[in-house]
């Protein structure tokens, strides 16, 4: 399976008018620049862009990059340049989105050039390496003399050409001195800074005054950049940032990504990332070129490969790294010594130094959601983004909890957490999302002793990742639960040791065992778990169901296919939250009178617990009541809408006995939903349903609009409060005149 290139470095040019000493095109152990023609052919862009568009085409790709580069591009000419753009945007246009970029030093630059950058939406970036001294050290003229005052001048243009500046590149020398190298890039206002380490290997370690002197600088700009407010993006620390909190990087300095940039030179040649030429003579020829192979071809050549296999290509000693995820073995060519790229980056030291202290010093992403949000949010419904930021607060939430049990685990248990949290985080997320274990953690937390269970949670995430494991879990009543996979039957005691192997689930004894899968209830592309076998379901208010025999389950699968198709068609505002937030339908015991039974736990977040009723309309006003109760738990998980302290009782109009304020802002928030059921129910049945659908909805506006008066009557909402209930009560109003809600 290839992986398709997204990031294509084409050299338009293979001269420079600069002799920079720290240049990895002409200063180092390649010299293959000497055999290249000057400018690149129009026969070989045409040849370049057809092979962009065939590439792009076959592998579906959505967007690339584009970097025109050198030797020094603008040397190319006004007119190569016009064409070179016309061509590749000619060729590419309809096959995806094609971002342009040039990177020059900014010597040749003039209004012509800003003009032809501007019409074919070509970004720039200059090379300049701080304020004039620090420039003078290496971006020289042959001569020896400054180009300082030219680069400026390109500078100046950009910065009246907005749309086309896309920032600064700075090659790190520790001879200068950090604040002033990055004041005099600040001042110069670029969207970007790029801050390169220079170009070195184990064979030629760069000068280096002290054993983490490359740290110790980009900590100090790292310093001011943070204090200052991140005037602008500095990528090198962004991506350390991004991937120390398990995003992906932006740089190919950093991180575990594959490497999808390939390099096409003047003659057509392809080339594998430009900084090897520092390694050795030829290091970055691939004997592929545009006129006989297809890029699909030189995706499969062992030096692409090995910039793409994330982990397992990295030395042993990156492999045992614990910051190896954010780090990824750093540049490429920095691991190269004697002839073998299976070593740590030279600048290891400083890449330790560096990441730990920006990852100690950044805060962990709050989680926030707009007011626009939380207005969507109190009209019922709330948008798909509400939804999925409720539920990312939700995981750190359970993340956080099972932290706290930490000191309660074994180590092999915390070990394999954090080898699943690296290695099959997705596969541990959807373990963790599962509600009761967050009820569970919760409980655990509220008393004392072992918290053997988080060796069920792991093993869950192994068996869903498809790993072998053998672990002690904890058992009870006969069984081992392994939460959103299965029930295991069959064992004594109160633990057992787990044997999950080659997609067989045993214990290590004899016994025999019955292996209870997790069972679901679907409706086309959308599926809940069907819980009815967790040992710590039954928290909500009423008693959770045995497990189901087949024809129960068979009733819960028709209800609820036939309930979500509702849902979707006649209420697909609820359905956007409910695909982002449920993922468990909990059976409870029928009442013995028959009614309706439906509830949510507190700490259950994405379940709703509901006994059969006799149709699926009402399973779905079911599930759109009681998710409202999940949404609102989410939202007071992070905000406070009420004064906590108050422990008055307020009337409920739907019910005899008084509630609590959190209760009746919880009953009239799910009651919103109710409301809003009915009044869409208006319009999709005929006859005695509709009049009693027209009742209904006049009913549910009535208590919903006195229960917000009684809220905003309490004194007791904080100004966020006030705010929630004003947007409900707006809502409910609205309806009532037969209007739209005003924040939907
Ligand atoms: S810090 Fe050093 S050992 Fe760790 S991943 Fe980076 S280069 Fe490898």
């Amino acid at each position: 399976m290839v992986t398709p290139f997204r990031q294509f470095v084409l050299k338009v040019h293979s001269r420079c008018d600069l002799a920079c000493n720290h240049c990895y095109v002409y200063e180092h152990a390649d010299q293959s620049w000497r055999s290249r023609p000057k400018v690149i052919s129009a026969h070989t862009v045409g040849r370049v862009a057809a092979r962009i568009a065939e590439h792009v085409r076959r592998h579906d790709v959505d967007k690339i990059d584009v970097v025109l580069h050198g030797g020094e591009p603008l040397l190319a000419g006004h007119e190569r340049l016009d064409e070179i753009a016309r061509v590749l945007r000619g060729a590419l246009d309809g096959a995806c989105q094609v971002d342009l970029h040039i990177q020059t030093n900014g010597i040749l630059l003039d209004e012509r050039h800003c003009d032809l950058f501007a019409e074919h939406g070509i970004q720039v970036g200059v090379s300049l390496d701080g304020d004039k001294a620090a420039n003078d050290r290496h971006r020289l003229y042959a001569s020896g003399r400054s180009s300082y005052d030219q680069v400026l001048r390109a500078v100046e243009l950009l910065r009246k050409r907005p749309e086309i500046y896309a920032g600064l590149l700075c090659t790190i020398d520790v001879a200068n001195e950090p604040i002033t190298v990055y004041e005099a890039l600040r001042e110069l206002q670029p969207p970007r800074i790029d801050f390169l380490l220079p170009y070195a290997t184990w064979d030629n370690p760069p000068e280096r005054p002290s054993p983490t002197a490359y740290a110790d600088w980009l900590i100090a700009v790292f310093e001011r950049w943070n204090a200052d407010g991140r005037p602008m993006s500095v990528r090198l620390f962004e991506s350390i940032i991004r991937t120390t909190r398990g995003d992906a990087s932006l740089s190919e300095a950093v991180g575990l990504e594959p490497s999808t940039m390939i390099v096409i030179d003047t003659d057509g040649s392809y080339e594998l990332v430009d900084s090897l030429k520092v390694a050795y003579d030829g290091a970055p020829a691939t004997g592929h070129d545009v006129f006989q192979h297809a890029l699909d071809e030189v995706a499969t050549h062992p030096g692409v490969l090995a910039r793409q296999g994330g982990l397992e290509n990295l030395s042993a000693t990156c492999r045992e790294c614990p910051i190896v995820t954010s780090c990824g073995g750093g540049l490429y060519t920095h691991r190269f010594r004697a002839g073998s790229f299976d070593n740590p980056s030279v600048y290891c030291a400083d890449l330790v130094k560096l990441i730990s202290h920006i990852r100690d010093e950044t805060e962990m992403p709050a989680h926030k959601i707009p007011y626009a949000g939380l207005d969507s949010l109190a009209t019922g419904s709330g948008s798909a983004a509400d939804m999925e930021r409720l539920a990312d607060a939700q995981l750190s939430l359970r993340r956080a909890l099972i932290a706290a049990l930490r000191p309660r685990a074994a180590d092999e248990v915390w070990e394999l957490f954090t080898r699943l949290d690296r290695h099959h985080r997705e596969a541990l997320e959807a373990v963790l999302a599962h509600p009761y274990v967050r009820v569970w953690a919760v409980e655990r937390l509220q008393g004392e002793g072992e918290a053997t269970y988080l060796a069920n949670v792991a093993a869950a995430a192994m068996i869903r990742a498809g790993q072998d494991v053998t672990l002690r879990v904890a058992a009870g009543h006969g069984a081992v639960h392994l939460p959103t996979v299965g029930t295991l039957h069959g064992v004594d005691g109160d633990t057992v040791t787990l044997v999950a192997q080659a997609g067989e689930i045993g214990t290590d004894g004899t016994a025999k065992h019955e292996w209870r899968p997790v069972r679901t209830v679907s409706c086309g592309d959308f599926s809940l778990v069907l819980e009815d076998a967790d040992p710590h379901r039954d928290c909500h208010q009423w008693p959770a169901a045995d497990r189901l025999d087949a024809s129960a389950l068979s009733a819960w699968r028709h209800s609820f296919e036939a309930a979500w198709f509702l849902i979707e068609k006649e209420y697909p505002q609820y359905a956007q939250g409910l695909r982002g937030g449920l993922t468990t339908l909990t059976p409870l015991a029928p009442a013995p009178t028959g009614r309706d039974v439906s509830s949510t736990a507190r700490h259950a977040f994405g379940a709703v617990a509901a006994a059969l009723p006799a149709d699926p309309a009402t399973l779905a006003l079911l599930l759109i009541h009681e998710f409202q109760h999940v949404k609102l738990g989410a939202v007071l998980d992070l905000f406070d809408l009420f004064d906590k302290s108050d422990t008055r009782l307020y009337h409920a109009p739907w019910r005899e006995d008084p509630r609590p304020l959190e209760g009746l802002l919880q009953g009239t928030y799910a009651h919103i939903g109710v409301t809003d059921f009915w009044r869409t129910r208006r319009n999709v049945v005929r006859g005695a349903a509709q009049v009693k659908a027209e009742e209904e909805f006049a009913r549910w506006c009535g208590h919903t609009l006195a229960a917000t008066g009684t809220l905003a009557g309490s004194q007791a909402l904080t100004p966020l409060g006030e705010r929630f209930v004003a947007r409900m009560r707006e809502t409910v109003a609205a309806w009532q005149a037969g209007e739209e809600a005003p924040w939907s």
